[in-house]
């Protein structure tokens, strides 16, 4: 596949078109921000470990039954997709209260949230992403109201998957931001789920594993994405101190120094 000319260029992603009109190849870059683009920054390798762990979720989600965009990583950063009809819905799920639910709601931040609650923005950066309602999304036509069942359901099943995967290696899932488009009459997960678009806490600490060590200041953003990305594809959840010399070694991934095992790049 090659890769042709850029299609977009987010904050921390770029589309680019292939020769074949049903792909197209997403570059994870070293790109963060925050506050609507008001922080910036650029961290090496940051795309790297973004890309693997979502591409690590798409493969578990997919051999679960949930349709994504994912096709197989073309190197550490770029991973080869289908083309879909994005729309622009970020539907959020929290299962425990935190971020912009706290501060505009009088929820106690670590509220356990059960059932989960999910929140429909409007994907549209000069407006500051608006929340949207059941009859704002059919009114605007950004989908049908069976196409927003079938989405909300979509997403708690990912919800259910991700949440019950990172329980297991000791981190709380709570809350993530997630993409869905069109293929045909095809509902499939798109964008990503990565340390950028999740809320993750250490279970036993509930020290931050994601973007609001950024975000907030709360320590080496790098060292956390590092660590966490190894601890999600490798599922090395105990402490360093009782770690074995050669666990190190297992963790790496082919042929690159210091990153979490690869997902696989089989053909589709
Ligand atoms: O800021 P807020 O609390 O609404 O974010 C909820 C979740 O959605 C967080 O995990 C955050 O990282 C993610 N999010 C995102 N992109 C946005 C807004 C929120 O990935 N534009």
């Amino acid at each position: 596949m090659k890769q042709g000319k850029l299609l977009y260029a987010g904050k921390a992603k770029s589309v680019y078109r292939t020769d074949t009109k049903d792909k197209l190849i997403v570059e994870f870059r070293d790109d963060i921000t925050a506050f609507d683009g008001g922080k910036k920054d650029t961290l090496k390798n940051k795309g790297s470990y973004n890309a693997t762990v979502s591409a690590f979720f798409f493969e578990y989600l997919e051999k679960n039954g949930v349709k994504t965009h994912y096709l197989q990583m073309l190197d550490d950063n770029r991973m080869a997709v289908r083309t879909l009809s994005m729309i622009p819905l970020e539907v959020i799920v929290r299962n425990v209260a935190a971020g912009s639910i706290v501060r505009n709601y009088p929820f106690r931040e670590g509220m356990k949230l059960d059932p989960p609650v999910i929140v429909i923005d409007f994907k549209d950066d000069s407006r500051h992403d608006p929340m949207l309602n059941d009859d704002l999304i059919i009114a605007l036509n950004l989908a049908t109201p069976q196409e927003l069942q079938k989405i909300r359901k979509i997403s708690l099943e990912i919800n259910r998957l991700l949440s019950a995967l990172l329980a297991k290696q000791g981190i709380l899932l709570v809350d993530f931001k997630i993409e869905f488009g069109r293929q045909g009459r095809t509902i499939r997960l798109g964008d990503e789920i990565s340390m950028d678009s999740m809320r993750l806490w250490d279970k036993k600490t509930k020290e931050s594993l994601d973007k609001d060590v950024y975000r907030f200041n709360k320590g080496d953003v790098m060292a956390t994405y590092n660590q966490v990305s190894r601890r999600i594809v490798t599922g090395a959840a105990r402490p360093a101190a009782t770690k074995k010399k050669t666990d190190t070694a297992q963790m790496r991934g082919p042929g690159s120094a210091g990153h979490p095992a690869k997902p696989k790049t089989k053909k589709r």
